[in-house]
């Protein structure tokens, strides 16, 4: 079963301008369920274009994208964003969250805004924060937390709707490398018990290698 597939996508920023960059073409990838793709890119590749277009914020010039067997292509900017909100948790390699609320609530209002039930969005913040190691941070606000802790809380928000994909751009770049390496853990842990499928961008090689599959990006395709 494909949770993501993207097949012929190509997108050129300023498209007939002289500056014009063409950054993907021609694009196929494909993420199974509960696959986890490593996305490896030399810094200005396209990676973050791939993503966007993938997480469904960004439209592609030409070509399909589907999630969980749904083509999105030629959707309505309002249906889009709909499906993004349902189907796509994203993690950037900055968590994010909202300074005024605690851990906690950073994951309850997500779940709010699509509808969940206060005690039942409560009890799943709770359940993540505990499964990712910061139960005894849900009440602290991000600037409390270390910047491991606040990583661990972010990738908690991700899935707080249980989406069928998540996208994650260097999702432990801005940590030191030990730290790195046990909020990795703690990702791919939470990733695994859901069985959720990822496509998790990376410049650590050591880190992609303990993914199911890595793939490169290389003057617009997959390598
Ligand atoms: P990466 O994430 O791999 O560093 P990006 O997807 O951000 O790469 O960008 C790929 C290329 O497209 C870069 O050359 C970048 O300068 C260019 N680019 C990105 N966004 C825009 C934009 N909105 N307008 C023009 N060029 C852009
Ligand atoms: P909300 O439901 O709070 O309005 P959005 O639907 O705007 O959230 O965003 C859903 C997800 O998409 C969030 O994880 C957010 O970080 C991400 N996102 C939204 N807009 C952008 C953007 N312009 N660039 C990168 N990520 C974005």
């Amino acid at each position: 079963e494909t949770v993501l597939e993207l097949k012929g996508v190509a997108k050129t920023y300023l498209r007939g301008l002289p500056g014009e960059v063409r950054v993907l073409s021609d694009l196929d990838l494909t993420v199974a369920r509960g696959e986890v793709v490593a996305l490896v890119a030399p810094s200005g590749a396209g990676k973050s274009t791939l993503l966007h277009i993938a997480g469904l914020l960004d439209t592609a010039d030409t070509g399909t994208v589907a999630i969980g067997g749904k083509v999105m292509t030629g959707l309505s900017d309002r249906a889009r964003t709909a499906a993004r909100r349902q189907d796509v948790g994203f993690i950037y390699q900055f968590h994010h969250l909202l300074p005024e609320f605690s851990a906690e609530e950073n994951i309850v209002l997500p779940q709010l805004a699509n509808g969940v039930a206060r005690a039942a969005a409560d009890a799943r913040a709770r359940d993540l924060l505990a499964r990712v190691g910061v139960g005894h941070r849900a009440d602290h606000r991000p600037a409390e937390l270390s910047g491991g802790e606040q990583q661990r809380v972010a990738f908690c928000r991700a899935l707080a709707n249980r989406p069928k994909l998540l996208l994650a751009d260097e999702p432990t770049g801005n940590l030191d490398p030990g730290t790195a390496e046990q909020v990795f853990d703690a990702l791919m842990e939470l990733v695994r018990e859901t069985g959720l499928s990822a496509l998790i961008a990376t410049h650590n090689m050591e880190l992609a290698e303990r993914m199911d599959r890595v793939v490169r990006l290389e003057a617009g395709h997959l390598a």
